[in-house]
């Protein structure tokens, strides 16, 4: 006989779920911002959806009484300074997401720190507000070049969001934790919060399941189960997206089979699945989340 705990979470009613904050956050950047080994890529957009995109991801927002994280990256800065202001006049979190999209790990220490100071510098100067937030292009912080956190530490970054605790092809660190902490580095416990990506359990790995390509892939009670099991326990959940992942009438890249289909793979379902989920959940940004639960005084 199921416990009633299975039955309340089997019928799946608003009322059973715990009042646990989850974390939405958006990486906002162009369509053809990507980073795949040995694929020569746009540099520009000559014309897209972006503002239309961002309106919709900001309407569902104000929908759903959600509140999010934005990890804008300095050129869509520059490009778009309206949107940007629009993001933190509704209310949401400009964080930094670099300048340009480079790999973190494919770029020196210094180079890095340039990188994401120029970005805070110009997100900083657009919104009038602190930029405290940061999370790499493509999960590109790994664990070769974990010590690139001093970097933030020192920019005065106060968490960052750049762990995905997975092996994939592309990206992860396996063994990092899973939850909240302040990671240490050289020895020494780092002056901010690493947030590390939300991963569901499945025997003998750890696999992403709300965001991108994994929140594309999974169907929705799934996600919403997983989520709802993570809350239980007292853990927040965080979703990420892309303005591109909402919108089947953006241009698209060329990209080989594969990557075509972790690039592209349920666009047309997205926006809808999103919306479901935010009507689900409680989502706030990492901010007001940090701010609640871990004691952040930014
Ligand atoms: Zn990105």
């Amino acid at each position: 006989m199921p416990s009633p705990e299975t039955v309340r979470a089997r019928r799946g009613d608003a009322e059973s779920v715990p009042a646990v904050d989850n974390m939405l956050t958006f990486d906002i950047e162009e369509w053809f911002h990507a980073n795949y080994d040995g694929l020569a890529l746009p540099k520009s957009a000559g014309g897209s959806n972006f503002r239309a995109n961002m309106d919709a991801l900001l309407r569902l927002c104000g929908e759903t009484g959600s509140k999010a994280t934005f990890f804008v990256l300095g050129t869509i800065g520059e490009q778009y300074p309206d949107v940007v202001k629009a993001i933190v006049r509704e209310g949401h979190d400009v964080a930094s997401h670099g300048y340009g999209h480079e790999l973190a790990y494919r770029q020196t220490f210094e180079q890095f720190y340039a990188d994401v100071k120029k970005s805070v510098d110009i997100l900083e100067h657009v919104t009038g507000t602190k930029v405290i937030g940061y999370r790499a292009p493509s999960w590109s912080i790994v664990a070769r070049n974990l010590h690139y956190l001093e970097a933030l530490e020192r920019i005065g970054i106060k968490y960052d969001a750049s762990i995905f605790p997975v092996k994939t092809f592309l990206y992860g660190i396996p063994e990092a934790p899973t939850h909240v902490h302040k990671p240490i580095v050289g020895g020494r416990e780092l002056d901010l919060f690493e947030v590390p990506m939300s991963v569901m359990n499945v025997p003998g790995r750890r696999v992403g399941y709300s965001g991108g390509f994994y929140f594309r892939l999974f169907p929705s009670f799934l996600i919403k189960r997983t989520i709802e099991a993570a809350n239980r326990q007292g853990r927040s959940a965080i979703v990420y997206l892309h303005p591109r992942e909402i919108d089947a009438g953006e241009r698209k890249l060329v990209l080989p089979y594969k990557e075509h289909f972790i690039h592209y793979y349920n666009v047309r379902g997205t926006k809808a699945k999103l919306e479901s989920v935010l009507r689900r959940f409680r989502f706030v940004s990492v901010t007001d989340h940090l701010r609640r639960c871990h004691g952040l005084q930014a």
